[in-house]
């Protein structure tokens, strides 16, 4: 089983990479969190026939604005996005003309879920989403996969939905847009120190930091530092970059 990252960025592309998209890779089925640009590459990667289930964590751009690329997949089990309850409007506003191809006209049969307090179940893996802390609101997830804990936020700031979410997790990936102390309650980003905290406080395993905002880490050195940061509050702690694969069993 593998984490892949496709794509780190946060807000746009730039040289450090994609849009934020991340692939975990378990026997049953391919699960990709968030679809920015980086979701191009779904391909190059999850090439084996199995379902591919999709979870978004929000709606800003950088989060969807890969879903413009379902057209040139080929999954003959089918792509299921899932979103937080109640958003399945929001998507349907965004997947459909003039924006991009709807649902129903791609070649790739997909399907809309919504997942609420009661989580949802998918062949292998076991998923909770809660609301996070961030501008007209997000979720995070937490998979359950053959004994292993995923845990998932993007985009938020600290606060304890995020905290449960990576209790006790085995990787907990979270968003890492801002540069040391930085942050913003009108609009809510980690940065390198808070995201370390949130593994302290979750007595989670190992953390992961994706989501770079490319303005504020313009360089793979920038991130490197923010990394480093860190690791002073939180040891275990990567950084990740586009095309960076982790084996977690
Ligand atoms: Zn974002
Ligand atoms: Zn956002």
């Amino acid at each position: 089983m593998k984490i892949i990252f496709l794509g780190t960025n946060g807000w746009f592309d730039s040289k450090t990479g994609n849009t934020i998209s991340t692939l975990i890779e378990t026997p049953q089925a391919h699960i990709v969190l968030d679809a920015g640009n980086g979701l191009a590459k779904l391909d190059q990667y999850a090439r084996e026939d199995k379902p591919v289930y999709i979870f978004l964590s929000h709606f800003h751009l950088d989060h969807v604005e890969g879903l413009h690329t379902l057209a040139k997949f080929r999954y003959r089990q089918g792509i299921t996005i899932i979103v937080p309850k109640g958003k399945r409007p929001v998507l349907n506003r965004f997947m459909n003309w003039p924006y991009t191809i709807p649902p129903k006209a791609l070649k790739v049969r997909v399907k809309i879920r919504e997942i609420g307090k009661k989580g949802l179940k998918i062949p292998g893996a076991q998923v909770i989403t809660l609301p996070l802390k961030h501008i007209n609101g997000a979720n995070g997830y937490r998979f359950l996969i053959n004994g292993k804990i995923i845990a998932y936020a993007a985009d938020t700031g600290y606060c304890q939905g995020a905290v449960d979410l990576g209790q006790q997790a085995d990787w907990f990936i979270t968003e890492c847009a801002m540069k040391a102390g930085g942050g913003s309650d009108d609009w809510p980003h980690l940065n390198p120190q808070t995201a370390a905290r949130l593994a302290l406080a979750a007595q989670a395993k190992k953390l992961i930091l994706t989501h770079f905002d490319a303005v504020a880490y313009p360089t793979s050195k920038e991130r490197r530092r923010g990394v480093k940061l860190a690791q002073n509050i939180f040891k275990p702690t990567l950084g990740a970059f586009d095309g960076m694969a982790i084996k977690y069993d």
